[in-house]
């Protein structure tokens, strides 16, 4: 049961899985009231694949989500180890296995839809879901009185409103919170005289396209074992790797689908504006033809996609500051990343367990939430950030685009380099499986209990 004087009021802004899973883990504090205001007509996923590590799994188990999600797995979930990835150089005649990576449990894998329904079935029915309302924009409204912060106003596309007193933008890669959020920072750093801190701030605003584009489908894991009976992607996920051209396949849907999902990058594009429609479907043809010289079990792979549809792929640019006043953006609106760590929605969960942390704390009141959301800041924002960083440069790595990655020559001479990649992937990537968020919480409980009162500055409320 929700408290019928709830201490403070959250508007989540966005349904997607970091907006859904900040629902749940603030339904573990009763006195906070929780509205999720969705753009869709109704929450829907797609048809592809969404991977999970050690780290984030711990949080959904804390959630208690983890039984209903274990059934929905390919593999239930265990501590044991297991191939995560295997890593094979894959444009050649004669594809090459040049590792496996080997995590405790692997990759807990899952397809989108089933994903999602486990946790809109576990929805707290004391989280009020609206659905068919687009934020445009938000405004602090006057304050009721010299003690009470104002209210935020929310503005809807249908020209309706509503209000609350914390806003958490859970919008995704266009994320409308995350501009007025930006505009308003960096209309203060004008009108303070700092305009380069302003047009840092502007500079977050629109995402900038990675220079790669994916090309995602999935397919029936009996299509793929009429091509090539014991195919090894019917067992487990893989890494194909080639020259500016990655191809990451694993099965889905308890093994009955496979996920399919292949880049092709120009590097020296990073950043550049990209034009067309960010996602449209498209033949196979030409993706098909691209990888004509890949390996034969790659072939295979290839004569199953029927349905393709091509992504480019966007990033966020560092943000100075996830937060401003009582306003904080998490997941894709705060730090989208590129996919080669499967780490996105990963970090979106991270976020929302982190805000519920420090919302649901004691010390935590309505005038203190600015604070509040500045402890959030000074943990997630670094941390993420690094993440993003250690995905994009994976991405590199899977596609040769590194230092010494130009040429492949004597086979021991690939051999020798091919492990290098291969312990450079390792290295970046075991904080999935090796850390856990407990510390991260610690030190936010720390912060809020060590702060003088407990009180912030609320900034908005002396602009
Ligand atoms: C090819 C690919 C593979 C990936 N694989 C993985 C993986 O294996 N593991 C992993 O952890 N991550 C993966 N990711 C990343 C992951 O999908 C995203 O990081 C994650 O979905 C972000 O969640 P989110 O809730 O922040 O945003 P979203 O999932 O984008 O949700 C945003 C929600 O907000 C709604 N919305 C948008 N605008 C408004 C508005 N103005 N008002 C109200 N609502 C609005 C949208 O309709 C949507 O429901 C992958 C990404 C890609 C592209």
């Amino acid at each position: 049961m929700s408290s019928p004087n709830p201490k403070f009021r959250v508007a989540i802004c966005g349904g997607g899985v970091g907006g859904l899973i900040a629902a749940h883990a603030l339904a573990r504090f009763p006195n906070i009231q929780v509205d999720v205001y969705e753009a869709a007509r109704e929450l829907t996923e797609v048809g592809a694949g969404i991977g999970m590590w050690p780290r984030t799994w711990r949080i959904l188990q804390t959630l208690g989500l983890d039984h209903d999600l274990g059934e929905a797995a390919v593999i239930r979930p265990t501590n044991l180890p297991r191939v995560a990835f295997t890593f094979r150089k894959g444009d050649q005649p004669l594809g090459l296995s040049f590792n496996q990576l080997i995590t405790p449990g692997g990759l807990i894998s899952f397809h989108r839809p089933d994903f999602q329904k486990v946790i809109v079935n576990h929805l707290p029915p004391t989280c009020r879901l609206h659905t068919s309302k687009r934020l445009v924009s938000y405004l602090y409204g006057p304050a009721a009185s010299s003690v009470q912060p104002p209210p935020i106003y929310l503005h809807f596309r249908d020209g309706t409103t509503a209000v609350c007193d914390v806003l958490i933008g859970a919008d995704g890669i266009k994320s409308s919170v995350r501009t007025s959020m930006l505009r308003e920072l960096a209309g203060k750093a004008q009108a303070a005289g700092r305009p380069q801190e302003a047009q840092q701030h502007l500079a977050g605003i629109d995402a900038r396209w990675s220079g790669a584009s994916m090309f995602r489908t999935t397919f029936s894991a009996d299509a793929l074992r009429q091509q090539l009976p014991g195919h090894r992607v019917l067992r487990e996920p893989v890494v194909y790797l080639g020259k500016d051209t990655q191809l990451t396949v694993y099965p889905i849907a308890r093994g009955t689908r496979i996920n399919f999902a292949a880049t092709i990058a120009s590097f020296g594009m990073e950043n550049s504006a990209f034009e067309g429609p960010w996602v449209e479907d498209v033949p196979p043809f030409d993706l098909i033809t691209h990888f004509s010289r890949w390996e034969p079990e790659v072939q295979s792979l290839m004569q199953c996609v029927s349905n393709l549809s091509r992504w480019s792929m966007h990033t966020v640019h560092p943000l100075q500051t996830f937060v401003s006043g009582r306003v904080a953006v998490l997941g894709d609106a705060a730090h989208c990343m590129l996919p080669y760590q499967g780490a996105g929605a990963c970090q979106a969960i991270e976020d929302a367990c982190m805000l519920a942390e420090v919302l649901g704390h004691p010390n935590t009141t309505l005038t203190t939430l600015s604070h509040a959301l500045t402890v959030y800041d000074a943990i997630r924002r670094p941390f993420a950030q690094r993440i993003a960083e250690k995905s994009r440069e994976n991405g590199m790595l899977f596609m040769f685009n590194y230092p010494g990655l130009d040429n492949f020559s004597s086979h021991n001479e690939d051999v020798r380099r091919l492990s290098e990649v291969y312990y450079r992937i390792r290295k970046n990537w075991e904080w999935a499986w090796e850390t856990t968020i407990d510390e991260d919480v610690v030190r936010a409980r720390a912060l809020l209990e060590g702060s003088e009162n407990g009180r912030g500055s609320e900034e908005e409320e002396s602009s």
